[in-house]
């Protein structure tokens, strides 16, 4: 075959791209090792994920895909595909040996809402059914997919590439192509193929994963009812978001999906051999200690093994150069708290797309775009490595969160076309990730040194006051902020032909 792009890797990111390329009339080739559905972690999405996504969809003219850009839409139209009610964020802080308490002042818990009613909130994505709705999708629009094949090469020749694969009957095939994109996530197929040198070495963020669906889960917003709190509900039901248990040293997702499925898996510094030999086993050990999530898997059974990620942060020196690129997270990953991957795979999807429709091929903007991705995993690791290292000390590991929160407020509104585009995570605004890199080192001080903390902390506030838009930093909203995200219809309305 001769295409004119091929693209590893049928995950969600590369469908995606595979539709927009081929809705575009674009000889596009998609491979994939494995056959859909197929699990996949990775589930919760943002509001920047979801204005991308509704920006895609306008950009290119796929009305199939703008109604997975919010949970009213999403379940009108594809009730039969796995999702989940995405309110916001929350997060409760547990101590070992001590039933869940908050105070009437919130010092244990955390609540940042993102949309303002249900129909238009975000939504956790059961990956299985995404992803092979995209696969299909883009079949749709013409690309041609093979699933269940081995790469056996991906060769540069003169005018390009040539990339071979044995298919699931055995046979050889073919195809050339001037242009490869690697959306194979942590396959690194490409890198390993180029010998590109890796980062993994300067990431702060070491981290690793324990994780599985499971049903019977029950819900935590009536397990605090029943204990005479009834706080979870302001200003959303903590059921319908992304929680976050914090635990000592870790802390625990739990995402819950329409109908009795709900994602979980706990995050920490110290995942090792102990737990990859022993997932199952390992999961309660580390539960045990936490009475009021005991009493919540009480009845909980696993609808699939559990994995383990023994380290998560990984990033490959380079993310472009002539003929290829990689999506963002083949590029590098960090760690599931504040939840990057799906957006940040939008955002490259959406300008590799744009470089590879451009009536004049842009170098230089292909191999800027590989730099922006390498820094923007930087980036991430920054914010998240500051709030990983507070993890033991809830009001500055809500601070921490809250440097994200500005980080991410500033990129939605880029998004949206409110404020011009400042990059991933405002990666590009040079003046708040400045003030913001300057808050991650003094928190880091503040962590060290009581006898500073609250001055530094106070310090902090101030100095971001001008970029909080959310009313963040504002005491007296004591961890409860009802803040919703710049509305899809903006994104839509800037997409643009
Ligand atoms: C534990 C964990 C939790 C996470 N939680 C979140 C979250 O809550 N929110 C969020 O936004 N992000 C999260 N992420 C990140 C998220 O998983 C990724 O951003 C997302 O999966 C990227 O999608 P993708 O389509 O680029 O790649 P993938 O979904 O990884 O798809 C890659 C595809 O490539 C194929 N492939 C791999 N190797 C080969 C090969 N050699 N040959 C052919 N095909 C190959 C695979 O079969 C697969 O289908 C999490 C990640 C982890 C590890």
């Amino acid at each position: 075959m001769n295409a004119d792009v091929v693209i590893l890797g049928s995950g969600f990111a590369g469908s995606l791209l595979a539709m927009i390329l081929a809705r575009h009339g674009l000889r596009v080739v998609i491979l994939d090792r494995d056959r859909h559905p197929r699990f996949a972690i990775g589930e919760s999405s943002t509001p920047i994920a979801d204005l991308t996504l509704a920006r895609l969809a306008a950009r290119h003219d796929l009305p199939e895909v703008t109604p997975l850009a919010r949970w009213g839409t999403w379940r009108h139209a594809y009730p039969e595909i796995g999702c989940g009610l995405k309110r916001g964020f929350s997060y409760f802080r547990h101590v070992p040996g001590e039933p869940f308490a908050d105070t009437p002042d919130h010092a244990a818990s955390l609540l940042v809402a993102a949309s303002a009613t249900d129909a238009d909130a975000d939504t956790h994505w059961l990956r299985a059914d995404v992803d092979a709705l995209l696969f299909r999708q883009a079949l749709g629009r013409g690309a041609v997919g093979r699933e269940g094949c081995t790469i056996t090469a991906v060769e540069r020749e003169a005018a390009g590439w040539r990339v071979a694969w044995t298919n699931e009957r055995g046979a050889a095939e073919l195809v050339t192509s001037p242009f490869v994109v690697d959306a194979t996530g942590t396959g690194g197929l490409l890198g390993g193929a180029l010998r590109l040198g890796r980062l993994d070495d300067v990431l702060s963020n070491r981290t690793g994963a324990i994780f599985t669906h499971l049903a019977g889960v029950a819900s935590w917003d009536a397990e605090r009812e029943e204990a005479g709190d009834a706080s979870t509900t302001t200003p959303f039901r903590s059921d319908d978001a992304a929680q976050h248990h914090v635990l000592r040293g870790g802390w625990m997702w739990m995402l819950r999906f329409a109908g009795d499925r709900c994602s979980v898996g706990i995050v920490a510094a110290d995942v090792g051999s102990v737990d990859v030999a022993d997932p199952d086993g390992s999961w309660q050990r580390r539960l045990a200690p936490y009475p009021s999530l005991v009493r919540l898997f009480a009845a909980a059974r696993p609808l699939r093994r559990f994995a383990t990620i023994p380290r998560l942060s990984r990033l490959w020196e380079r993310a472009s150069g002539p003929g290829w690129a990689f999506l963002p997270t083949t590029a590098g990953f960090i760690d599931p708290l504040h939840s990057t991957g799906i957006a940040h795979s939008l955002q490259g999807v959406a300008r590799v797309a744009d470089m590879l429709l451009a009536p004049r091929f842009d170098e230089t903007a292909w191999l800027a775009y590989g730099r922006d991705v390498v820094d923007e995993v930087r980036w991430i690791d920054r914010l998240v490595a500051t709030a990983t290292a507070a993890i033991d000390d809830f009001p500055l590991f809500t601070l921490a969160c809250h440097l994200y929160f500005v980080a991410t407020i500033a990129c939605e509104r880029g998004v949206a076309g409110l404020d011009p585009d400042v990059g991933f995570l405002a990666a590009r605004d040079q003046p708040l990730r400045a003030a913001l890199e300057s808050a991650c080192v003094d928190l880091g001080r503040a962590a060290s040194d009581p006898s500073m903390r609250d001055a530094t902390c106070a310090a902090i506030r101030d100095r971001l006051e001008p970029w909080d838009r959310a009313g963040l930093f504002n005491r007296d909203a004591r961890n409860r902020f009802a803040h919703t995200a710049a509305p899809k219809e903006a994104a839509v309305t800037v997409a643009g032909p």
